[in-house]
């Protein structure tokens, strides 16, 4: 199997739904394969969207933010739902549906990411296209929030057919796409080959456009330094919680749930500064060594095997089990909704950084709470992706290039003066890092709207 098939074709089987029935003329030998943008019923999934909704009315009223703007806030300014047909390379047509949610850009463009998974629905894309608008004000970069996602599995697609999707999904949304308009950029199951699959479907119609995507592989116009830059900013927002809670990250013992982009430049850069990466899962397990796995070696075994279980020397983890080691740090680093009301007590970490996407429930939230575990969140964790991508498209609107150590310098800079403001509302005004998180984005956003009111 090729990296990005790897990269790509990751999702639990046992997550499938068959619920649709789309497909044209299926062929008897197709019967037992389940075709590729089947779904879950939308009933059964998470409601990821009150999730958001509730943290941002908790922060609205405690900052006691003018209705009008909360209004103003709250409601996705578009909402692009598209079909895409594909026809399969068995022969037969599959239609895909395929979302992109321009939540907010009072603060500049949209921007945000696309998801490949069985799973997406608008109500779950809404709610990622808010945290990032979240996100992109509390960092301060001059973009607004957008996410974009298709129904599918890419486990049961060919290479041949992940393009074609990705570009009958471009050609869809590409009128409100823009170098100043909306910037997409990876998210879970996608990853550089696909923006450059992007870059090139917009180029035909518009010409050369490398600011159009960020995320993108190097030599079409990518940064250096953006692949890893999500896991770089969770190791400085992780290494600046533990000095805040006195955590000698040197003794730590970290799990980290997700082993893909973001979890496994996690767990490098972790370990890097020390800590010992005790356990790690992907969509197949997880692993744990009581002394620390060897990193390269995981991700080594991983590229040849596809998944991080069965490393040699490592005991194999029942589903969920990493969530609750006895650890000091816990990186949830795959998918939203993994700590809820059923395993929240459970939860033996002391800190909890959510790499992911809100990975963390809200009662969930509130349950880990009353027990003294902090939780950092999800909008200043994983901000360091979308500050690259920032950078990726100042070099591409210049036409120049960063040197890798400016590119980790400037991450270093905005993400430490993230985390400064954060940590510096939640001692004053006495709320949780989420809500300070929450607070400082809105008084950004609140301004802006006031100004343009
Ligand atoms: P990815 O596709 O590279 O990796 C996802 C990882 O999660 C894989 O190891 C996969 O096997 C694992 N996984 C999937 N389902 C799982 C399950 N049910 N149980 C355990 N593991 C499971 O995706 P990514 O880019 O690393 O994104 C991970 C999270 O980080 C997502 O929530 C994403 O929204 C968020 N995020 C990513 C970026 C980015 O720059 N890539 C930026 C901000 C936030």
């Amino acid at each position: 199997m090729s990296e990005l098939n790897r990269n790509l074709l990751n999702l639990p089987e046992e997550q499938v739904h068959m619920t649709t029935q789309l497909k044209s003329a299926p062929k008897k030998k197709q019967a037992e394969k389940p075709p590729a943008h089947e779904t879950k019923p939308p009933a059964n999934h998470m409601d990821f969207n009150s999730i958001t909704d509730k943290q941002f009315l908790v922060a609205a009223q405690h900052m006691n933010l003018d209705p009008d703007i909360q209004m103003l806030l709250r409601t996705p300014y578009r909402e692009l739902v598209v079909q895409i047909p594909v026809r399969m390379q068995d022969g037969h047509l599959e239609l895909f549906h395929g979302y992109r949610v321009q939540h907010n850009a009072v603060r500049g463009p949209y921007k945000g990411g696309l998801r490949f998974h069985h799973e997406v629905d608008l109500n779950e894309v809404r709610s990622l296209a808010a945290l990032m608008t979240w996100k992109t004000a509390l960092v301060d970069v001059p973009f607004g929030g957008a996410k974009g996602g298709v129904t599918c599995d890419p486990r049961r697609m060919s290479r041949l057919e992940l393009q074609s999707l990705t570009r009958g999904f471009t050609s869809k949304i590409d009128m409100a796409l823009g170098v100043y308009r909306d910037i997409p950029a990876p998210d879970v199951n996608t990853n550089a080959q696909v923006m450059a699959w992007i870059l090139d479907e917009y180029g035909k119609k518009n010409g050369y456009t490398p600011a159009i995507v960020t995320g993108k592989p190097v030599n079409l116009g990518g940064s250096l330094g953006r692949e890893q830059a999500t896991g770089r900013g969770t190791m400085i927002i992780t290494r600046e919680a533990c000095k805040s809670l006195g955590i000698d990250l040197k003794k730590a013992k970290v799990a980290i749930q997700g082993f893909g982009n973001v979890g496994s430049w996690t767990a490098i850069l972790l370990a890097e500064l020390g800590a010992k990466i005790v356990a790690v899962s992907d969509v197949q397990g997880g692993i744990f060594k009581e002394d620390g796995l060897d990193v390269q070696a995981t991700l080594q075994h991983l590229k040849e095997t596809g998944s991080v279980v069965d490393m040699p020397g490592t005991r194999e983890l029942q589903s969920g089990e990493i969530l609750t080691l006895d650890v000091d740090i816990l990186v949830p680093a795959a998918l939203g909704g993994v700590i809820t009301r059923n395993n929240a007590d459970d939860v033996q970490a002391k800190l909890i950084v959510e790499a992911a996407n809100s990975p963390v429930t809200t009662r969930a939230d509130e349950m880990l709470r009353s027990r003294g575990v902090t939780v950092v969140p999800d909008i200043l964790v994983n901000a360091g992706g979308v500050t690259v991508s920032y950078f990726e498209w100042v070099q591409n609107l210049q036409q120049v290039r960063w040197e890798l150590d400016h590119v980790n310098q400037e991450l270093e800079k905005y993400m430490m003066k993230a985390w400064s403001l954060v940590h510096a509302t939640h001692t004053e005004q006495g709320v949780p890092l989420r809500i300070a998180a929450y607070v400082a984005a809105l008084d950004r956003l609140a301004e802006a709207t006031q100004q343009r009111y």
